[in-house]
């Protein structure tokens, strides 16, 4: 069970049981002022009894729950700013194996609970003892996929008339997660010809969810058998989006960002935010446009923040969740996609072409099991890589010239992320060995 400022995550009626959801929610139904509160869910089949947990402890701290059913994550933010809720919820484990589920609390302008905010619910989840008993009806209004839909599709960067001409031809997989109908559904109304994989909210996750490379290789012969424009892969709850074309790419879904930047920022002046552990080429991206680059701490939260501190035009994270706050400050998959697909547009030539152009960088991510709890021995890599430049806002990350190692304990499993970027994919992996063998831990996977 992981409880942590992104919410809870745990397996569903083993760590995350009925009665610690009642016991959050009910509290969280406090922390909004006993108002409305939207919530969605993903398609994991622990999804119904996690929301059936939640309504009960919202009802019974006499909030009015509003039931949005399936939706993506960036939907449910959207809609609890939309609809002027007190709070939403989006129950998810995001990418996570599907016995897994979680809880995302959002507050009353449709971001995630900030690191203030949230240590004030926590207080609020240890102090609450009575649960009363309140019965008030759920209203239920549908998926309100179409404002979102509506809201993309109002985007001044987008030019939707020359889109439908382009027709191109898209093969999305949604994992049969809660971008099912989202995803294909924005996709018609921008022209494309959609060819659906896995999209039934009904069967169970088909692939390994994370949309990494690795994972969308049935994606990738799919767009190459189709002779797809393109191929997009989602991940269960809709917010991380990867990037597939007919050739290999060593990036993946580290691409998504850095093409949805690079559309934004040959249309409008402002700085870009991202995190420290994605990739170099968004800098390459940005200095080619004269535009700078901030770096936040791992975590969407973190990165919201500093657009808003910054007023940034788009920023993102590497993991494929792009953030553009003209639509809304949260990582979304379908504004992604929309904005990738403009920017093959405008650029007139494929996607195998465009990423060709693009200076190349081969980044390696690696798990690390924290079970023998090694983290002591991080600080002592200072030594070790003694003539880089060193961050230690989110664990360490070593800088060189061309290249860069970070290593950081995930916020959202028992584990240590070790991430290397370099001009060669041997030389990524060889700082991977170097901080594994220096930690002395074998890789988990
Ligand atoms: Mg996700």
């Amino acid at each position: 069970m992981i409880i942590s400022v992104s919410g809870l995550r745990g397996i569903a009626g083993e760590d995350l049981t009925d009665e610690l959801i009642f016991k959050y929610t009910h509290a969280f139904g406090n922390f909004c002022n006993n108002g409305k509160v939207v919530v969605g869910r993903d398609t994991r089949p622990s999804g119904e009894m996690v929301k059936r947990s939640c309504f009960k402890g919202l009802l019974s701290a006499g909030c009015e729950v509003v039931d949005l059913g399936i939706l993506p994550t960036p939907s449910i933010l959207f809609s609890t700013k939309e609809l002027r809720a007190d709070g939403g919820i989006s129950i998810t484990a995001s990418h996570n194996p599907i016995e897994w589920n979680g809880l995302k609390f959002v507050n009353s302008k449709g971001l995630f609970l900030n690191k203030k905010e949230y240590e004030k619910f926590e207080r609020m989840v240890k102090e609450t003892k009575v649960f009363p008993v309140c019965l008030k009806a759920t209203k239920s209004i549908g998926k309100p996929v179409d404002r979102h839909i509506k809201k993309i599709l109002s985007l001044e960067y987008l030019d939707i008339p020359t889109l439908k001409k382009r027709r191109f031809k898209v093969v999305i997989d949604t994992c049969n997660g809660a971008g099912y109908e989202i995803g294909p559904k924005l996709l018609q109304k921008l022209g494309c010809e959609v060819i659906r994989m896995n999209c039934n909210p009904f069967e169970p996750f088909p692939r390994p969810p994370e949309p990494n490379l690795e994972n969308l290789m049935a994606l990738k012969r799919r767009v190459i058998k189709e002779n797809a424009d393109v191929g997009f892969g989602l991940d269960p709850d809709g917010d991380r989006l990867a990037v597939c074309s007919k050739k290999d790419f060593p990036l993946g879904e580290e691409y998504t960002v850095v093409l949805a930047a690079s559309l934004i920022l040959g249309k409008k002046k402002g700085c870009v935010v991202t995190n420290l552990s994605t990739t170099k080429l968004i800098d390459d991206v940005a200095t080619e446009k004269g535009a700078s680059v901030i770096r936040t701490r791992v975590g969407e939260a973190n990165v919201v923040e500093a657009i808003l501190k910054n007023k940034a035009i788009i920023g993102g994270e590497g993991n494929g969740g792009v953030i553009l706050p003209d639509v809304h400050l949260t990582r979304d998959a379908s504004t992604g996609m929309a904005l990738i697909l403009q920017y093959i547009l405008e650029r007139g030539e494929s996607i195998e072409n465009i990423l060709d152009k693009f200076p190349k960088y081969y980044i390696v991510k690696k798990k690390i099991s924290i079970k023998t709890d090694r983290v002591l021995r991080l600080g002592r890599l200072k030594e070790k890589f003694g003539g880089a430049e060193i961050n230690e806002e989110d664990g360490l990350k070593f800088s060189f010239k061309d290249s860069w190692v970070h290593i950081r304990k995930s916020g959202t499993e028992p584990i240590m992320r070790i991430i290397a970027e370099a001009k060669t994919e041997k030389e990524a992996q060889s700082l991977i060995k170097q901080v594994q063998s220096y930690l002395n831990l074998a890789p988990r996977d």
